[in-house]
């Protein structure tokens, strides 16, 4: 059987995850969230104060750290561990969310990471969603989606996620991160975020999810029919 790799990229809160899952659930493929790889290192880095602006003390906390996804069927899905703890609900915290930006646009870091990512994309059918999935990680990825939605759709977004966990947090604090990662994401030295040239885009503010994953379905149907081996 013929597997293909599908990246998804995007902004902050656009929804990539969702649809990405829901797409590697239908295609019987692995979902990889890398932005929890970068948040997981943040959760590290502040725990063990580890100062992010030092190579020498990011290149030796790196060393100590073990990411790797497993599949939770409780929640049907991949869950993030760091160091062997699993660290999936406490990396969504508006601490880490603070902070993500400024770790992962540490050379470092990205190096890590991607390298990480590229290990878990070797036997192909993987949907990976991120920020530089498919310029940087995987740039000859067969599928490449870049997803957008409106901003005001996406504050909406998060702040709905937040507010369960926080309901203390306001629409205001949520607008400020997401504008925050979105400028440090897009002008970082090293792969910022940037569409693919070769990308789809999907503006889904106005789609539900079962159009959204009818539509990446479609486009995965075209690419699978037109790959060779
Ligand atoms: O996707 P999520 O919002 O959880 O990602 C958290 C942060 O990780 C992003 O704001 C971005 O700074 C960083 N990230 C990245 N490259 C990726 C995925 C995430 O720089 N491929």
């Amino acid at each position: 059987m013929k597997k293909i790799i599908v990246t998804i990229d995007g902004f902050s809160s656009c929804g990539k995850s969702t649809l990405a899952k829901a797409l590697a659930r239908e295609m019987n493929y692995v979902f990889i969230d890398s932005g929890a790889m970068y948040r997981a290192i943040t959760l590290y880095f502040l725990r063990n104060h580890v100062n992010w602006n030092s190579k020498a003390e990011v290149i030796k906390a790196l060393d100590n750290i073990t990411l790797c996804f497993q599949y939770n069927a409780e929640t049907d899905g991949c869950e993030i561990f760091l160091n062997d703890e699993n660290v999936e609900w406490l990396i969504r915290d508006m601490l880490v969310a603070e902070n993500v930006s400024e770790v992962a646009a540490v050379k470092e870091v990205r190096e890590f990471a991607v390298a990480e990512q590229r290990k878990m994309g070797k036997l192909k059918g993987i949907v990976m969603d991120g920020r530089d999935i498919g310029t940087t990680v995987f740039p000859k990825a067969e599928l490449k989606i870049f997803l957008t939605a409106d901003p005001a759709v996406r504050v909406e977004r998060r702040f709905k996620e937040l507010y369960i966990k926080n309901p203390n947090i306001t629409i205001d604090e949520v607008k400020s991160n997401l504008e925050m990662r979105d400028y440090i994401d897009s002008n970082r030295e090293f792969s910022p975020l940037r569409q693919a040239e070769d990308a789809i885009v999907l503006n889904n503010s106005k789609l539900t999810h079962q159009e959204q994953l009818k539509f990446a379905l479609r486009l995965v149907k075209e690419k699978l029919e037109a790959v060779t081996v």
